[in-house]
């Protein structure tokens, strides 16, 4: 489709650390395995390291190709 997709940036240590034991980090992790994205603290199970991408906002997983996590994004 010629769209330049943003594949975000993988998880430093710190941020990685903070996601998994759910710190309250301002952390947006997208899981290419699943095309869904999830913010911080999500009660879904802690996805593979090597999938996940961070983003910075909503927009920038939305541009990418990922869908909100229905379980920590709700309406
Ligand atoms: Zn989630």
């Amino acid at each position: 489709m010629g769209k330049i997709v943003i594949p975000g940036r993988p998880p430093s240590d710190g941020e990685w650390q903070a996601l998994t034991l759910r710190h309250a980090a301002p952390v947006l992790y997208a899981v290419r395995t699943t095309g869904i994205y999830c913010r911080d603290g999500c009660p879904a199970r802690t996805p593979n390291r090597k999938n996940v991408s961070l983003f910075d906002t909503r927009a920038s997983a939305e541009a990418a190709g990922f869908r909100a996590c229905k379980r920590c994004w709700t309406v």
